[in-house]
C-alpha cells in the first residue's frame, strides 16, 4: 500500500444530500461521476440527480407517470425544482393534485405549490408573500438597446387587482382615443392611454365619456366606457372558509383564502387591499367574499336562484364533462336528472344541478350521453361518471390506460 503523504488530510468519501427532505443521501463524488459518463460538469449532473432523487423518492405519483411514458421528462423536472421547498406532506398533496390535472403539470405547479404552502405552511406561505410584495416596483430602462431613442421599456411589478383594473382602463382609454380619431393599433394606442394617465383630469373626462373638447376630428360613436371612474367594473371571488376567518379574527392566525384565477394570498393581504385609499375595493373592482356553500334547498321552477347558481359554481369549478377545463362561471347549469315541466316539486336544487360548457351541455342534450355524480374526491369537488351513448364509461385522461399497454 503506498505511504499516504504527511500533509494530505485523510478522510473518507462523505455522504451529501442532493435532494429534498425524505430524499437518501448519495456519495459526494457521484456527480462528479455521472458527469463523466454523461460529458456534462459536475453541476449540471447534481442537478439532474437532485431531480432524479425527488421524483422517485418525493413524488411517487409523478414518478410513475414519468416510468409510463405520460408525462415528458422535462417537464416532471420542473416540477421536482418547483416543488424542492415543500414538506412531505404537502407534496403528497400536491402529487396527487398533479395525478388529477388535464392542463400541463407546468403550468399548473405553481399555483399547486402556492396552495400547498397555504394549507401545510401558513407561516412560509406568509414570507414567500411578503417577499413577492417586496419586490413591487416601477423600473425604467434609462440605457441598453430599449432604453435610448424615442421609446424607452417600462417594467412594473404590481397588486394583481392593481393591475387588473390598469389593463381595464388602458383599454377603455384606447377605445376613447380610436373614438377621437386615432387609428393606431390597439396596442399603440395604449401606450399612448398611459400618457394620458399622467393627466388625471384629461383621463377622468375622457371615461366620463366627454370627448367634444378633446377630438380632433369628429367623434364616432362609440360605446360609452366603463362604469366606475378608474375602469370597467369587475367581480373579483374570494373563497373563504369560515373557520379560518374567526381563527384571523380570534388569534391574528393567518390560514389565507384563495381568489378565483388568481390563487392563494393571505388574510393580512386581502384586508389590506381593501383597505388601501384607492385600492380594489374603493372603485373598479368589486371583491366578494364567498363563505356559505352548502345549502340544500330547492326550487320548483326551472331557473335556479342566484345563491343557487353560486354555489355550484364554486363547487364544480369546470365544466363536469371529463376533462374539460371551461369555466364553470361560463358554463350553463344543467339539471342532471333533466327537469320536467309541471312535474314533482324541488327538481331544481344544488344536488341535481352541474356546470357543463355549452358544446358538453348539447353533447348531452342531443346525443344521449348521460352522466351521474359518484361521489367527492378528497378536496370536496363532486365526481361524475359519464357513459357515452352506446353506454360506455367515458373516463378522464389519467384514468385511460397508457396506449400500447
Ligand atoms: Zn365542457
Amino acid at each position: 500500500m503506498a505511504p499516504v503523504p504527511d500533509l494530505l488530510p485523510v478522510v473518507s468519501e462523505r455522504l451529501i444530500t442532493l435532494g429534498g427532505s425524505g430524499t437518501p443521501q448519495v456519495s459526494e463524488f457521484a456527480a462528479t461521476e455521472l458527469g463523466h459518463h454523461l460529458a456534462c460538469g459536475p453541476d449540471a449532473a447534481a442537478a439532474l440527480l437532485a431531480d432524479a432523487l425527488d421524483l422517485r423518492h418525493r413524488l411517487p405519483g409523478l414518478w410513475q407517470r414519468l416510468l409510463d411514458g405520460e408525462v415528458d421528462a422535462w417537464r416532471a423536472r420542473v416540477v421536482a425544482q418547483e416543488t424542492r421547498q415543500l414538506s412531505v406532506e404537502a407534496l403528497e398533496w400536491v402529487d396527487a393534485r398533479l395525478g388529477e390535472t388535464s392542463r400541463s403539470i407546468t403550468g399548473v405547479v405553481g399555483q399547486l405549490v402556492a396552495e400547498a404552502l397555504r394549507r401545510f405552511d401558513p407561516e412560509k406561505f406568509a414570507q414567500r408573500e411578503a417577499a413577492r410584495l417586496d419586490g413591487r416596483g416601477v423600473f425604467v430602462e434609462r440605457s441598453g438597446p430599449a432604453g435610448v431613442g424615442v421609446t424607452t421599456r417600462v417594467a412594473m411589478v404590481l397588486d394583481t387587482p392593481d393591475v387588473a383594473i390598469l389593463d381595464a382602463t388602458l383599454d377603455d382609454l384606447a377605445t376613447v382615443h380610436a373614438a377621437l380619431g386615432d387609428e393606431s393599433p390597439l396596442q399603440v394606442r395604449r401606450a399612448k392611454a398611459v400618457g394620458t394617465l399622467t393627466n388625471p383630469q384629461l383621463a377622468m373626462d375622457l371615461l366620463a365619456g366627454d370627448l367634444t373638447t378633446h377630438a380632433t376630428s369628429k367623434p364616432t360613436g362609440i360605446a360609452t366606457p366603463s362604469k366606475g371612474v378608474w375602469g370597467r367594473s369587475a367581480v373579483v371571488y374570494l373563497h373563504l372558509d369560515a373557520c379560518d376567518v374567526t381563527n384571523h379574527v380570534r388569534d391574528g392566525s393567518d390560514g389565507g383564502g384563495r381568489i378565483e384565477r388568481l390563487g392563494p394570498a393571505t388574510l393580512d393581504l386581502l384586508g389590506e387591499w381593501l383597505r388601501r385609499p384607492g385600492g380594489i375595493a374603493h372603485d373598479g373592482i368589486t371583491l366578494r367574499p364567498l363563505l356559505e356553500t352548502t345549502r340544500t334547498d330547492s326550487i320548483s321552477g326551472r331557473t335556479p336562484p342566484e345563491w343557487m347558481r353560486e354555489q355550484v359554481i364554486l363547487r364544480d369549478r369546470t365544466c363536469v364533462f371529463p376533462d374539460c377545463t371551461r369555466d364553470a362561471r361560463s358554463s350553463d347549469l344543467d339539471h342532471i336528472e333533466p327537469y320536467v315541466e309541471g312535474g314533482p316539486p324541488g327538481q331544481t336544487n344544488p344536488a341535481n344541478l352541474a356546470a357543463l360548457c355549452r358544446r358538453h351541455h348539447r353533447l348531452k342534450t342531443w346525443t344521449g350521453w348521460t352522466y351521474r355524480r359518484d361521489g367527492w374526491d378528497p378536496d370536496g369537488r363532486p365526481l361524475y361518471e359519464w357513459l357515452d351513448r352506446h353506454g360506455n364509461p367515458a373516463l378522464p385522461r389519467h384514468l385511460l390506460e397508457p396506449a400500447g399497454s
